[in-house]
Formats: structure tokens, C-alpha cells, sequence
């Protein structure tokens, strides 16, 4: 009998500890902090989990080597994973974008399909129990949790990383690495909110457009996305946000680009001078009525310098080039990006090159392994941590 201790009931967690309960001689201990385990997935994907993405491969995912990915994204590609989750019973829906989800639309579904995975003789979760010291013990482990002192022959890293704080993201596995001769990277929040100056955003709060993104720094292009966008009280979210965060983290002189129209600017301005002729008493600030939300029509005028108060026929041709300038380009000046409480992943973490990237142990101490977000491997948004999670996850749980 081996005794495999694994510290974190998240989502690699969880898989890994699967994985090495099919092997009937590995007892299997779960260690969470947690009062229950999987709290962080219940709330992924708004509830309804992102479980993987059908195009997930190595171009997806971010690090100092992404290049440490390819191995476990090869042994476990978004088809075995979904044989690992049509195995515990989970019904599974392809979106736009190869994004998967539960059929049920719930990420409960992929908890409760997991949650059942782990009810085996072989399989002890310990819920509420935090590991707070570990040490090597002789060929073996000693971990500290809830008061007592748990032996392991082999021991899995799978705390996750310090980002969705409000979930249960902490520092704890990289202290617990650190105690054992393991380093890491610095830590960034990505996939997060980009702070903007409050001007505009904050009147918008609550509408979600489809928009084409620029990060500029001065006038040059950092990264451009397409895609969800929200605005917020302290700023801009969605999807698209999240693409751009990674490369705003630690950069000064930002501004964010919304094209909210794909019309070309002259078709634009031909489509307000129609509007200007045909209703020639309506207020100026409401010449955008129908084309978007009327908050955000208000907003684009106010943002070109047109004002209420004033009808609609007493709008220049040069006024009309400003707003249709300001439907393809409008220009928010980004303060900063929001921190862990609200990032969805922890770009950085342990040092991939003190691993071994095809068995994920340890190259430091053996009997090692580490697998998930504790890693220095962040993915794309749309399914791609999630997968690391559960690739690097049932990897580690191989235990090679
Ligand atoms: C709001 C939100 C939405 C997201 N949506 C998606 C999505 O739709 N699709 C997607 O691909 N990704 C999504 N992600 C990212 C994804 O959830 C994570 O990348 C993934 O959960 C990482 O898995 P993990 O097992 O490494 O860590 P986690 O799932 O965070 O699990 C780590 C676990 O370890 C436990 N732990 C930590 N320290 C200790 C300790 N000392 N002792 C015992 N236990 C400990 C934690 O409590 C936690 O349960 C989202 C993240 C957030 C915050």
C-alpha cells in the first residue's frame, strides 16, 4: 500500500486524486481548507464552468516555458479529458468558440460528478483542514493540518494560485513549496477587470456589448481582442477585458480603444446624417436611439461633444465626424487592472524548470508532484485553466 497525500480539493486536486485511486493499492488522502471541496469551480464560467475548450493547445498558455505545457497537453488533449468527465457521468454541450459546458448549464454538475468520482474505499477528503507546515519524513512526508500530523509516501501540490481570493485563492502552496527547496516566479492577476479613469465607465455600468479591443501604450498596439465586454463601476470586464489584462499588468501609460461599430467611419457619418435629416427635433444626444443602448448613445455623444439641450438639426457635419470617430474608436484611459480578489488566474508561480514536465515531480525532492494554477502556467480565458487544471491534474495523479 502506498499513501498518497494531496494538498488542495480543487480541481486538480480532485483529479488527480481520481486518477490515483485507480490504482487499488494507493490510499488517497484529500486535504482541503476549505469547508468543502471545489468551491472555486461552483462559482466558474458565472456558474455555469468553462470545463475545457476544444482548441486548447500549447498556443493557449502563458508562462516563463510555456514550452513545460506540452507534454500533459499532449498525454491529456480536450477529447481525454471529456472521456474522463463522460466516464463519471457528466453530459457535456460545445459552444461557440469550442468552449464546453455541463449540459445542465450548472457548474454544480461538474462538482457533483467529481464529488461522486471520490466516494471510494480508498479515498479519504478531509474538509476544513488547512496544511499549514510539511517536511520531509525519512523516504517519505509529514504534514501538519487541523492539529495532526499526516504521513505520505508521495505528496501532490494542488493549492491553486492566490487569484479569486474571495473563493479561496491563498498563498499557501507556494510556502508549503518553499519549504520544501522550491521557488517561483512573481505572481500577476490575470484574466481581470482593467481599471479606467471613472469619466464614463461608471455611468455604463451593467451594459455588456460585443466589441473590438486595442491596448495601446501611447499610440502603439500592445494586444487586440474581440469579444464581451462590460462595462463596470470601475472600469471594463469580459471576455474580451480578460485578454487584454495580461498584457497591461505592470504598464503605465494605457489607454483601452472600444470599436463598438464595424461599419467604416463614412458609412457611419452617412448613417447620422440621415438620422439628423429625418429627425431633425429630437434631442442631439439621442441621435444613437436604436443603434445601441440608450445609456451608451447618450455616452458616445458626450464622449464627441455633443450635448443635450440642443435638437438634433443643429448638429454639424464636423460633429457628426467626431461621433462616428467615437462609434470605431473610443479612447478610456486605463488606471490600472483590478487585483486577485476579482483576477480569474494567477499568471506565475512555482519554477517549471524544478519539474519534470512529462510526470510533473518534483526535481528537487522526489515523491513531489505539483499540478493546477501552482504551477507558472496560465492559460487564455474560455475553458483553458480549467483544463490545465484537469490535465496537469490527472498527470500528477499518474505518479510516474
Ligand atoms: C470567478 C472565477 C471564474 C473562473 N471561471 C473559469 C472558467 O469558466 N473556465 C476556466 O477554465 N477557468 C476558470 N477559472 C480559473 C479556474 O477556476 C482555475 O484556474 C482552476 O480552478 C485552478 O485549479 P487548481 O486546482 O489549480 O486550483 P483551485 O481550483 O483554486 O483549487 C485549489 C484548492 O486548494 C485549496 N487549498 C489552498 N491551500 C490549501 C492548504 N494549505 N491546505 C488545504 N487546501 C488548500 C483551496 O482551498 C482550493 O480549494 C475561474 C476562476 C475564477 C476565480
Amino acid at each position: 500500500m502506498e499513501r498518497i497525500l494531496i494538498i488542495g480539493g480543487g480541481a486538480s486536486g480532485m483529479a488527480a486524486a481520481i486518477r490515483a485511486s485507480e490504482c487499488e493499492a494507493n490510499q488517497v488522502t484529500l486535504l482541503e481548507r476549505q469547508a468543502r471541496v471545489g468551491k472555486k469551480l461552483a462559482a466558474t464560467g458565472n456558474g455555469r464552468c468553462n470545463l475545457t475548450n476544444t482548441q486548447a493547445d500549447l498556443r493557449r498558455y502563458h508562462g516563463e516555458d510555456p514550452g513545460f505545457a506540452a507534454s500533459v497537453l499532449a498525454a491529456y488533449p480536450p477529447r481525454r479529458v471529456l472521456e474522463f468527465f463522460a466516464a463519471l457521468g457528466l453530459r457535456t454541450v460545445t459552444e461557440y468558440g469550442g468552449r464546453v459546458y455541463p449540459v445542465s448549464d450548472h457548474a454544480g454538475s461538474v462538482l457533483d460528478v467529481l464529488r461522486l468520482g471520490l466516494e471510494k474505499p480508498n479515498v479519504t477528503v478531509l474538509s476544513g483542514c488547512p496544511a499549514e507546515a510539511v517536511r520531509r519524513d525519512g523516504g517519505g512526508f509529514a504534514v501538519t493540518a487541523g492539529g495532526q500530523t499526516l504521513c505520505a509516501d508521495k505528496l501532490i501540490l494542488a493549492c491553486g494560485g492566490c487569484a479569486g481570493s474571495r473563493l479561496g485563492g491563498v498563498m499557501d502552496g507556494y510556502a508549503l513549496a518553499a519549504a520544501l527547496g522550491h521557488s517561483r516566479t512573481a505572481l500577476y492577476p490575470a484574466l481581470t477587470q482593467l481599471r479606467t479613469a471613472p469619466d464614463y465607465p461608471r455611468a455604463l455600468k451593467g451594459i455588456r456589448v460585443d466589441a473590438r479591443v486595442r491596448l495601446l501604450q501611447r499610440e502603439n498596439v500592445l494586444a487586440e481582442t474581440s469579444g464581451d465586454v462590460l462595462f463596470t463601476d470601475t472600469g471594463l470586464s469580459g471576455t474580451a477585458v480578460f485578454e487584454l489584462s495580461r498584457c497591461a499588468a505592470g504598464q503605465s501609460d494605457l489607454t483601452a480603444e472600444l470599436c463598438l461599430f464595424d461599419d467604416p467611419e463614412e458609412v457611419l457619418q452617412a448613417d447620422l446624417r440621415t438620422r439628423r435629416g429625418r429627425w431633425p427635433a429630437l434631442e442631439a444626444n439621442r441621435i444613437l436611439t436604436g443603434a445601441v443602448q440608450s445609456r451608451l448613445g447618450q455616452m458616445l455623444c458626450r464622449y464627441a461633444g455633443i450635448s443635450g439641450g440642443v435638437s438634433a438639426e443643429t448638429l454639424s457635419d464636423a460633429q457628426l465626424r467626431a461621433l462616428a470617430k467615437a462609434m470605431r474608436a473610443m479612447r478610456l484611459p486605463v488606471t490600472g487592472v483590478s487585483g486577485f480578489e476579482t483576477a480569474q488566474v494567477t499568471a506565475g508561480g512555482l519554477c517549471t524548470a524544478e519539474f519534470d514536465p512529462d510526470t510533473l515531480e518534483s526535481r528537487l525532492v522526489p515523491g513531489l508532484y505539483a499540478c493546477g494554477e501552482i504551477l507558472d502556467i496560465d492559460g487564455d480565458c474560455g475553458g483553458f485553466n480549467l483544463h490545465w487544471a484537469w490535465a496537469s491534474g490527472l498527470r500528477a495523479g499518474e505518479l510516474r
